[in-house]
């Protein structure tokens, strides 16, 4: 049976990550040090023997003997990963060196998490792999944006310099059940102030984009992913005249920030709420689309369900946890 490890496991995408890699039959190790994770969110894998959980810090080495190592451990929402800016950045680098050192040790292949934040404020749209961003260095976002470039950095040197079987993912923004309440990010806040009659946080003027992917759709290609043969791999990007297996990872659909708003109202009529409007956050960038093209042709994979669908679900979610009708 193959063996994986999954760094930050407890969290939203980590949790539904190591759900699908039990379905798909292998013995599933998550680690986390339950930072903005909850044991709440892997409560139901915990009685299947082939699953366990290790409370562990990535910036201090681990070990252990894995065929594949997911490494997702990382704070994801601007208030999460702002509010403890060091430890972020430290999160990002160390724990991705501790995962490549591990992998270099075992002969793991390994998957990491990089996000779409690594094009800051992008200059260029759609963003394509081949864009190089447009990111502030000492700003509020950088721990993460910077930390997520340097991680990029260490494992497209590893790879090259050790040969390590790296393959990056740039996430961009994902939603579904499992993200916490009070996570801050958009569509976690739009719903549960629906749920509770508040009204609706438009931050700025609301116009900026983003574009949404429903969780099942990121594990699937994911799994794809790392599924294929490292001279597929190879020789995919080879033929791209790319050095660096790296894809992006999204819906291309497009929405303004008071789009969703508009679709979360639609999904919970009847709550009282409006909409108000709030202070941009320093940095945030004004529009955000991923061109898939690469992912579709190495895997044949695009997202297949729509927003308002994967709204439906969350809100579902959001209410059984909430206790509101
Ligand atoms: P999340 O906050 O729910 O999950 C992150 C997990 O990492 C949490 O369980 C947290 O406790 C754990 N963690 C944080 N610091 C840790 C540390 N030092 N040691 C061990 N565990 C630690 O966020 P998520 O949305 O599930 O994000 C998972 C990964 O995907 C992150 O690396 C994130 O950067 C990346 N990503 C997510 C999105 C998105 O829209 N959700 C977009 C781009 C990239
Ligand atoms: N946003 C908003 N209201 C909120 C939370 C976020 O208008 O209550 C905006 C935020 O300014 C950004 C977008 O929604 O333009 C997405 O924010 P999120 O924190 O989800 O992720 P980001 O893409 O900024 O990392």
């Amino acid at each position: 049976m193959r063996k994986a490890l999954v760094t930050g496991g407890a969290g939203f995408i980590g949790s539904h990550l190591c759900a699908r890699l039990l379905d798909d039959g292998r013995e599933v190790t998550a680690m986390d040090n339950l930072f903005t994770g909850s044991k709440k969110n892997i409560e139901p894998l915990l009685g299947d023997g082939r699953f366990s959980f290790v409370l562990h810090d990535v910036t201090e080495p681990f070990d252990g003997e894995f065929d594949e190592i997911y490494n997702l451990a990382c704070p994801a929402s601007p208030v999460h990963y702002q509010s403890n800016p060091v430890k972020t950045l430290r999160t990002s680098v160390l724990g991705m060196i501790n995962a490549l050192e591990l992998a270099r040790r075992t002969n793991a292949r390994v998957l990491h998490t990089s996000t779409s934040e690594v094009y800051g404020d992008p200059l260029v749209h759609p963003q394509a792999e081949n864009y190089w961003g447009n990111v502030n260095p000492v700003g509020v976002r950088s721990c993460y944006d910077e930390g997520k470039r340097c991680a990029e950095t260490f494992a497209a040197d590893s790879r090259r310099e050790y040969g390590v079987d790296v393959r990056m993912v740039r996430i961009f923004n994902t939603y579904g059940p499992k993200m916490h309440p009070n996570d801050g990010r958009v569509v976690s806040n739009f719903i549960t102030q629906a749920l509770s009659g508040e009204n609706l946080t438009l931050f700025g003027d609301g116009r900026q984009t983003r574009s949404f992917q429903y969780v099942d759709d990121l594990v699937e290609m994911i799994r794809r992913y790392m599924d294929l043969p490292r001279e597929r791999v190879d020789g995919f990007f080879a033929s791209k005249g790319m050095g660096t297996p790296v894809l992006n990872a999204g819906n291309p659909e497009e929405f303004t920030v008071r789009e969703l708003a508009e679709e979360v109202l639609r999904l919970l009529p009847g709550t009282g709420s409006g909409t108000v409007f709030a202070p941009l956050p320093a940095d945030d960038p004004k529009r955000r689309k991923p061109d898939i093209s690469l992912a579709k042709e190495l895997l044949g994979w695009q997202p297949a369900v729509p927003l308002a669908e994967g709204l439906a679900k969350t809100v579902e979610y959001f209410r059984s946890v909430s206790g509101r009708g």
